[in-house]
């Protein structure tokens, strides 16, 4: 597919996070090209994207911000391999996705994606032992050093259910790091959050993210969350999904929230997602450039 557009970067705001890899020639990992998605019901057909084309570079922030129905799970969905295009292809490096594999992780919105049974540092490790054959000890090893990245190993032996909810995504994102996949899928999981737990894991993801640089698909709603955690926005307009316009956004930090030219960069992206006419993608990205 043709390269992507790039706005260019405005204001000059400094952050820990500023490095594009897409810009600076980094290899592409994910492959998403003219992607269309449906659910087909007895009674009817629901078009979920239509025409979605992306490319996710390694060690990108890549966001998929759009309206609630847009057709961004589904998306990701696709990626993780659940659910298959109507038409289109994705492609992980050089192959295919064909089905579901160890080589992405999808950390969920729902606070209820540990298994209550087993105890933290086992939610870590299970899928260790089953999807990288790790043996019992390796996996608790490798559970222990994920758990103590995002601070919770002295809970280690806990239940599920002891945990906050910020505390349990911080496991979930724990285990999906563990497994080091080629990319972590990421369903709006700070969502269901408060919104002072929700800025901390924001910050949290930017720091795991300096140590590690791994790649990450990051899916939200919100447009001041998709300019902090994101170096790159794919905007999709309301339903069916359609790509509206690829935005970088790593000049952006929480330190940029009350920003004028933060400020704007949230004004311009409501615009963009909710003015009126169609357009194919290709059009919205040079106007986008414009
Ligand atoms: P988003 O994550 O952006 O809110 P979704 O990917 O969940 O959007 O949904 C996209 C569209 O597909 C919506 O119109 C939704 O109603 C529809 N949809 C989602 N899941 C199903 C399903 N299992 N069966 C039928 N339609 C569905
Ligand atoms: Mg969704």
């Amino acid at each position: 597919m043709s390269t992507a557009v790039h706005t260019a970067p405005e204001g000059g705001l400094s952050s820990g996070y500023g490095e594009n890899p897409a810009a600076a020639g980094s290899e592409r990992l994910l492959s998403v090209d003219r992607v269309s998605l449906e659910y087909r019901t007895r009674e009817r057909i629901v078009r979920a994207t239509h025409h979605v084309s992306f490319d996710v570079y390694r060690a990108d922030r890549f966001v998929l911000l759009g309206p609630s129905g847009c057709g961004k799970s589904t998306l990701l969905k696709a990626i993780a391999g659940f659910v298959e295009p109507v038409s289109g292809t994705i492609r992980l490096g050089d192959e295919p996705v064909r089905g579901p594999g160890a080589d992405r992780v999808v950390v969920f919105q729902e606070f209820d994606q540990l298994p209550p049974w087993k105890t933290v540092v086992e939610n870590v490790a299970f899928p260790l032992r089953v999807a990288r054959k790790l043996s019992r000890a390796q996996a608790k090893d490798r559970a222990l050093h994920y758990l103590e990245k995002v601070g919770l190993a002295a809970f280690a032996d806990a239940h599920p259910h002891t945990l906050s909810g910020g505390m349990k995504q911080r496991v979930a994102i724990a285990r999906a790091l563990a497994m080091q996949p080629r990319i972590l899928l990421m369903d709006e999981p700070f969502a269901a959050l408060d919104a002072l737990t929700r800025r901390k894991m924001q910050e949290e993801l930017l720091q795991l993210w300096d140590e590690a640089r791994f790649t990450v698909l990051f899916v939200t709603h919100s447009i001041e969350e998709a300019l902090i955690v994101g170096n790159r926005i794919l905007l999709l307009s309301p339903h069916p999904g359609r790509v509206r316009a690829e935005l970088n956004s790593h000049q952006y930090s929480q330190e940029s929230l009350g920003s004028a030219d933060f400020q704007q960069s949230v004004a311009r992206i409501h615009r963009l997602l909710f003015e009126t006419g169609t357009g194919n993608q290709e059009q919205a990205r040079e106007q986008v450039q414009a």
